[in-house]
């Protein structure tokens, strides 16, 4: 069945004509030869179908193990045959499928043009290899990715069709874990930032006559006390239960997490009663939440406005809110403050934060890198660096470049900002490279802003060349986002052509965005970085288990490799090393360190590799 069984080799023909013509022989002796060549091309014949029939019992034998479903039809496109796996996926038994067509099983998702396009890439190149949605005998469809080959006889006319498929539900419902995450908040399951963006957006576009957007963004206060004072976990319920509660007062409206303890509220309405409604909504979160073994009762911080009032962009929305929340927090704690334009120019601390940011930026003394180190897990030796950035500011001391960065980017400072890392980080690889130091790259982190406004690779190329370092040494980190970021044009070729000059590539906060599969197999990526996020509660949490195994499983398909950040514990070192994770970098190992700390490093390492 699996092959057609064919005379073709010369002895079993000579041996046929032997036959043939022995009657005609005129002598004994030349009788005798042709009987000894009939037994020759005889037994050639009986070793050709003994080893036949073996190879054909082994492709059956191997077709029955295959764990990828295999189904066989002929010219006319009926099923001849089906192998075990076919059945276990599809429920149909071979018995039952025989005789019909493969049509049986298409689910009805795929339109006419699908199939047009199927059976003209089969007949010009004999195959075709795609995904394809089919259903089962019992109904329910599943994803499969299907290769398809046509058979053909000696003159090219196809007798077969072969199609191999594997069931990829488990992959898909993966990739759509990965989706859910870029939207929704993991702790309290709400939209994230980036799906309020979305959602205020819709809502904006939606909006009748008559109706308007009451907006609020709440900051819980003290929430970093409560976290101290009883533990991250209980700090983990307290936001999950304020989030469901916020969800409960505004029914129809939309709640999200913005990051931390900050919440926002959206609600179309009809009725002008901004302020009430805001206190009503503090008054119901003033209610006693029951944490631990006492009530907690919380103070909060409120920034609101309204649309199409204070603004018909969801961007400008945002900042504005943000403004007015700012405003509140400054007033002192548990205030509300709607946005006015005033709250815009006038003692912003956001906006003397940007003018020293700008000093800062033009003397360089307040900045500083610091390098955390990354390890493998494997044999502990030293893999390469991250470069953080640090702003001393002189009155507040230490600014977190989670504050920085984000205001940096928002008011074009970030291209500066970026060269000057750019810039630093070489400088430092030269030193250490002339100290016969450093042999592991060091990472930079990569701003959308710096691929959609700043001339990053000419940039990147300057200072390699001004200070005499490889692109090798500099890897590049971009995170989800930017990747999907339409505004840096066509970031794959530019990736190609960034990888082509040395420079490693990382995708940063992996699993917080949305990478499909698809994507991520074309862009030319060495790494991944396994967001802090769901290293954070390994290995007791179950759903962040699946996650970091499905991410090191996707990742090892696609031949990536993947370091874990945000390692604190032994746990989750071990845990991680389980997996199969081969890079960690973290407070366990590392933290953000000044040079001197770091160079103490690169030479405790230099001995291991030495010695
Ligand atoms: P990131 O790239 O995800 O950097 C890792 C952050 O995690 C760093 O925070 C680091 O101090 C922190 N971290 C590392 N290990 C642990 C750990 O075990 N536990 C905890 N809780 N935290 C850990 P940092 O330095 O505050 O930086 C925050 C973010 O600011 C960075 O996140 C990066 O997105 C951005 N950033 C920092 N420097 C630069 C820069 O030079 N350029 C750009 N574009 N962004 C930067
Ligand atoms: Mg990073």
């Amino acid at each position: 069945m699996w092959s057609v069984f064919t005379l073709n080799r010369p002895l079993v023909w000579t041996g046929i004509a032997a036959m043939a013509s022995m009657s005609l022989l005129p002598t004994l002796m030349l009788r005798l030869a042709a009987l000894v060549m009939v037994i020759i091309g005889g037994m050639d014949a009986w070793r050709q179908i003994r080893q036949e029939s073996t190879r054909r019992q082994l492709t059956e034998a191997a077709l029955m193990l295959s764990p990828d479903g295999v189904l066989i039809s002929n010219a006319r496109n009926r099923i001849e045959a089906v192998n075990p796996a076919f059945t276990q996926i599809t429920g149909y038994s071979d018995e039952e499928i025989r005789g019909l067509d493969p049509s049986v099983l298409s689910s009805g998702r795929h339109d006419k043009a699908f199939y047009e396009n199927y059976w003209q890439s089969l007949n010009a190149t004999g195959q075709w290899e795609g995904e394809v949605w089919n259903q089962r005998k019992h109904g329910d469809e599943f994803p499969e990715w299907l290769r398809v080959r046509a058979i053909t006889d000696d003159k090219g006319v196809v007798t077969h069709y072969v199609g191999l498929f594997t069931d990829i539900t488990r992959h898909k419902a993966r990739e759509q874990d990965l989706q859910r995450i870029g939207f929704e908040d993991p702790l309290t399951g709400l939209p994230n930032r980036r799906r309020l963006h979305d959602l205020l957006a819709s809502r904006l576009q939606r909006l009748r006559a008559g109706e308007e957007l009451d907006i609020v963004l709440i900051d819980i206060d003290g929430f970093k006390a409560v976290n101290d004072a009883m533990g991250v976990d209980q700090g983990d319920r307290l936001l999950s239960r304020f989030g469901q509660r916020l969800a409960a007062f505004v029914a129809g409206g939309v709640v999200g997490r913005l990051g931390g303890d900050e919440f926002m509220v959206i609600r179309t309405t009809t009725y002008d009663d901004h302020e009430q409604w805001v206190e009503g909504l503090r008054g119901h979160l003033s209610e006693p939440f029951e944490i631990g073994d006492k009530p907690l009762r919380l103070g909060l911080t409120i920034g609101s406005c309204r649309a199409p009032d204070d603004g018909r962009d969801s961007g400008v929305l945002f900042q504005r809110l943000e403004s007015a929340l700012y405003a509140a927090k400054r007033h002192g704690r548990n205030y509300s403050q709607r946005f006015r334009p005033s709250l815009e120019v006038d003692g912003d601390p956001q906006l003397e934060l940007l003018n020293e940011l700008r000093q800062a930026l033009a003397h360089g003394t307040q900045l500083e890198l610091f390098y955390q180190a990354q390890y493998y897990l494997d044999d502990g030796r030293l893999a390469g660096m991250e470069a953080l950035l640090r702003w001393y500011h002189p009155t507040h001391g230490m600014i977190s470049p989670g504050t920085f960065i984000p205001l940096a980017e928002r008011h074009g400072l970030m291209a500066s900002l970026g060269d000057l890392v750019i810039d630093r980080a070489c400088a430092q690889l030269a030193t250490w490279r002339q100290q016969g130091l450093s042999c592991v790259p060091v990472w930079i982190n990569i701003s959308a802003v710096q691929l959609i406004q700043g001339d990053l690779e000419s940039r990147l190329s300057a200072s390699l060349s001004k200070h005499n370092v490889p692109a090798a040494m500099l890897g590049l980190a971009l995170t989800e986002s930017v990747l999907l970021d339409e505004r840096a044009g066509d970031i794959s070729t530019r990736l190609v052509a960034l990888r082509g000059k040395g420079h490693p590539i990382a995708i940063d906060d992996f699993g917080t965005g949305y990478s499909s599969m698809a994507y991520l197999k074309e862009l030319p990526v060495d790494k991944l970085k396994l967001d802090r996020a769901f290293v954070r509660a390994l290995p007791d949490d179950s759903a962040d288990a699946a996650i970091t195994s499905a991410v090191l499983a996707m990742a090892r398909g696609l031949g990536l490799d993947v370091i874990a950040e945000g390692v604190e514990t032994q746990a989750q070192r071990d845990y991680l090393h389980s997996e199969g994770c081969s890079m960690v970098q973290g407070f366990f190992y590392a933290r953000p360190e000044r040079v001197t700390d770091v160079e103490k490093r690169l030479k405790d390492d230099l001995d291991i590799s030495l010695s």
